[in-house]
């Protein structure tokens, strides 16, 4: 089935966008060209006006059916070329060989330069034994958890539409299906590296690793640039990139659930939605995907995991950089920077302004404190933000078991050299620790309505979700502790 073409002027109002395709230009063997499969009977389930802006997607054109067509893989705007890429990966620390776009297809790019897919558009040669399309559950978990991770200052693919159909889909229940549209400056992951490295195909390595120096790491072919060695100076600046983005997912308590090497983004944004977490209670060595029975991708274990998929990247380019010590160099750099980011986050959350020796021993006294007593991770930082403005500690205290722990840990931070006027700390503490946090109670929530056709309350979500920082009077209740039903939500890899 071909989706029709939308010709500009049938596309009223238009978007008003000029469509290219820049992955396309690297040649056969990185891609398939096909057009999606249509979804039958299409209805929007949400949008974000924000991510339109970002695009320069006007408004209205987000409220036209021709939009609502697009988004469903129904129909393609002029100058759209569609494919869907072939990538490999180790999953489970696996090499699990050939994967590939098994359901998301690249419809183009803007002259921005934000690349614009459908999740869940229909069969590729790359799904195996896979449908090819994605349910509305998973979707509404990638578009709200995508668009809350932008908010909180999170490296993020983004989400400018989610539109759902009654056409059934299996997965353990039949569910209906859905399709988002995923924004990003690229989806090239790591197993877009690891796929000809495997294969021994080095020029389509190097026309790789040349494409994405030149559009996304300029800066790589410097001369004084790591070792002189461009290649190596990539490895280091993705090495960097996901030390940055790890120390935001260990600081917001963020789990990804799958961090296989063919979900991480070679931009350092977190990608690939699947049985994420926030956490709830702070438990260091929580598992978040049920398919997860090894606890490979345990909350505390995912430093050490993405620094393994980075070797992984290492030793896809090895053959480019040709030098061992050069490529080592590259990734410890990792090393240095996931613990400083970290640091540097977690003192963003603490209110203090710069940094001081006593810092890290702070931080690790905490969090041994909250993991003590799976102290609730959203509402401690919270309520710490509040009590630094007032002075009054006790909510904050009433939320620990070990009362005496937690007295001489608030004196070793007010002691803290770091410490300013409680005021200023207050004020920036409120802009780091959010009061609205999509935990999987609330993202169930969203979808039990949703799933009945109802979507307001993932409307409701979306929008705290999107201003996480400011207090939403009367929404408190989408800031209170998950009720007990919350901790027997299981979440796999079904999507
Ligand atoms: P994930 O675990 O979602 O990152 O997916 C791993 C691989 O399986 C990727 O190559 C996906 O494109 C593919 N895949 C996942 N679900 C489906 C599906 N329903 N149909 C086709 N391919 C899929
Ligand atoms: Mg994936």
């Amino acid at each position: 089935m071909n989706a029709p073409l939308l010709s500009a002027a049938a596309a009223a109002p238009a978007s008003g966008l000029e469509w290219r395709n820049g992955f396309a230009d690297l040649g056969a063997d990185f891609f398939t060209e096909l057009v999606p499969t249509p979804l039958p009977a299409p209805h929007w389930v949400a949008t974000s006006l924000d991510v339109a802006h970002q695009l320069g997607v006007p408004a209205a054109w987000l409220d036209s059916d021709a939009a609502l067509q697009v988004c469903s893989g129904n129909a393609l705007l002029s100058g759209m070329r569609p494919l869907a890429t072939v990538y490999s990966g180790h999953q489970f620390g696996v090499w699990a060989g050939q994967l590939g776009d098994g359901r998301a297809i690249l419809l183009g790019e803007t002259a921005g330069g934000l690349e614009v897919q459908l999740k869940g558009a229909g069969r590729t040669p790359y799904s195996r034994g896979g449908d090819g399309r994605a349910v509305l559950r998973s979707s509404i978990r990638e578009f709200l958890c995508s668009e809350a991770m932008h908010a909180l200052g999170v490296p993020t693919t983004r989400a400018l539409a989610l539109t759902g159909s009654p056409a059934p889909v299996q997965r353990e229940v039949v569910e209906t299906a859905a399709v988002v549209t995923r924004i990003a400056p690229s989806f090239i992951r790591f197993g877009h590296f690891e796929h000809f490295a495997a294969r021994d195909q080095l020029p389509q390595l190097r026309t790789l690793a040349d494409y994405v120096i030149d559009r996304y790491y300029p800066q790589c072919r410097n001369p004084d640039a790591p070792g002189g060695n461009p290649y190596a100076a990539l490895l280091q600046a993705v090495s960097e990139r996901t030390a940055e983005l790890l120390a935001h997912w260990q600081a917001q308590g963020f789990c990804h659930g799958v961090m296989n090497t063919d979900n991480m983004s070679i931009l350092g944004l977190t990608i690939d939605y699947g049985p994420f977490q926030f956490l709830d209670g702070f438990v260091p060595g929580h598992v978040c995907n049920h398919s997860d029975t090894q606890g490979r991708y345990a909350f505390n274990r995912q430093p050490n995991v993405a620094y393994w998929n980075l070797f992984r990247l290492g030793q896809a380019l090895l053959p480019l950089i040709e030098d061992v010590a050069l490529a080592q160099a590259a990734l410890e750099s990792y090393q240095t920077v996931f613990p400083a980011e970290f640091l540097q986050r977690m003192r963003g959350k603490l209110g203090l302004q710069a940094a001081h020796a006593g810092d890290a021993a702070l931080v690790d006294g905490l969090l041994n404190l909250l993991a003590h007593g799976g102290v609730d991770y959203p509402i401690f930082w919270r309520r710490l933000s509040h009590a630094v403005a007032s002075g009054d500690f006790e909510p904050v205290r009433d939320l620990f078991i070990d009362r005496a722990g937690w007295d001489a840990w608030l004196l070793s931070f007010s002691e803290h050299p770091g410490q300013s006027n409680p005021r200023h700390m207050a004020d920036s503490m409120l802009k780091c620790n959010p009061k609205f946090v999509l935990r999987n109670h609330l993202g169930e929530q969203a979808i039990r309505a949703a799933e009945q056709g109802d979507f307001a309350p993932l409307h409701t979500l979306q929008a705290l979700l999107a201003q996480p920082f400011e207090e939403h009077p009367g929404h408190d209740a989408w800031a209170d502790f998950p009720p007990d039903w919350a901790s027997s939500i299981e979440i796999s890899c079904s999507s």
